[in-house]
C-alpha cells in the first residue's frame, strides 16, 4: 500500500469521526442489550502505528461529539510500545488524553512510561508492579495498574495464566504507590462467540471474586478492560467496562 496516497486532513478527519461514531453506537447498543448503563463503558483508542496527527484527529472529533453529548466520556488514548508512546507524548500533551499503556513494560523503560500514563493495564508479574511500586511511592496519588490476564491460556499471549491471576492481583494490591484498579485481557481471537464470552466470563468471575475478598487494596478494582475492534459487544455483555478500539476507528494497520 506504499503507493496509496494518504487521505486529505479535511476528508481523514470526517472518516475517522463517523467511524468513532459508529463505535459510539455499537457500545451504547451493547449495553443496553444487557441491561447496562452506557455511562459504564469508556473507550480506549489503541493508537499502536498511528501518528500523532491522526490521533490529534481523533480526538478532536471525540471532543466536539462530547460537546454535542455531555453524557459520554472522552475517549482515553492506550499504546502498547513505550517508544511509541514516548515518540507521540509531546505531540498529545496539549489534548491531555488520558493515557495507558496497553503492552508490555521491560523494567528498564518503566520511568520512560511513567512521564506519559496514568495506569498500565498490562501488569504481568509481580516483579514489574514492584518496580512501578517504587517508582511511584513517593507520588501523591497512585498509579492506576490493572493485572493482565491470559483467559485463552494461548501460548502466544501475553498475561498471567488464569489459575495465578488472583494471587498475583492480591499480592499487588498490597503493594504503596500502585492501585489495583482491575483486570486486563486480550481475548481468544476466533469466531466461536461463546469461547470467546467464556474467557471474558472469567476475568469477571476473577474481577468479582478479588474485589470482594475484602483483601487490603483490592477495594477499587473494578475495572475490566476487554473487547475490541472485531468482539467489543461480545465483552460488554459480560461485563467490560474498558474496551480497547483501533482498526474500527483508524483502519487496517499496515502489515508488520
Ligand atoms: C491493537 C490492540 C487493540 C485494538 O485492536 P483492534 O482489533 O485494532 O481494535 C486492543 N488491545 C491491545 C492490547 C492491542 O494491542
Amino acid at each position: 500500500m506504499s503507493d496509496a496516497q494518504p487521505p486529505a486532513a479535511d476528508d481523514d478527519a470526517a472518516v475517522l469521526a463517523a467511524r468513532l461514531a459508529s463505535v459510539r453506537s455499537r457500545v451504547a447498543a451493547a449495553c443496553s442489550d444487557a441491561g447496562r448503563p452506557a455511562a459504564d463503558v469508556r473507550v480506549l483508542l489503541a493508537t499502536k502505528t498511528v501518528d500523532a496527527a491522526r490521533i490529534r484527529l481523533a480526538l478532536a472529533a471525540d471532543a466536539a461529539a462530547v460537546a454535542a453529548d455531555p453524557a459520554l466520556t472522552p475517549v482515553l488514548v492506550g499504546e502498547n510500545r513505550v517508544q511509541e508512546l514516548v515518540a507521540k507524548g509531546p505531540d498529545l500533551a496539549d489534548l491531555r488524553p488520558t493515557t495507558h499503556l496497553i503492552g508490555p513494560l521491560q523494567s528498564n523503560k518503566v520511568n520512560a512510561a511513567l512521564r506519559w500514563v496514568s495506569c498500565v493495564e498490562s501488569v504481568t508479574s509481580l516483579d514489574l508492579a514492584r518496580r512501578l511500586s517504587d517508582r511511584c511511592a513517593d507520588r501523591p496519588v497512585a498509579l492506576d495498574v490493572l493485572v493482565q490476564v491470559n483467559v485463552s491460556g494461548e501460548v502466544t499471549k501475553h498475561g498471567v495464566p488464569l489459575t495465578a491471576a488472583a494471587d498475583l492481583a492480591l499480592a499487588v494490591a498490597a503493594l504503596p504507590g500502585v492501585r489495583l484498579a482491575g483486570f486486563m485481557t486480550v481475548g481468544l481471537r476466533s469466531p466461536d462467540v461463546a469461547a470467546v464470552g467464556a474467557g471474558y466470563a472469567s476475568l469477571a468471575a476473577l474481577r468479582d471474586e478479588v474485589l470482594t475478598s475484602g483483601a487490603p487494596g483490592t477495594q477499587g478494582a473494578r475495572e475490566l478492560s476487554m473487547g475490541m475492534s472485531g468482539d467489543l459487544e461480545v465483552a460488554v455483555a459480560h461485563g467490560a467496562t474498558l474496551v480497547r478500539v483501533g482498526s474500527a476507528v483508524f483502519g487496517d494497520r499496515p502489515a508488520r
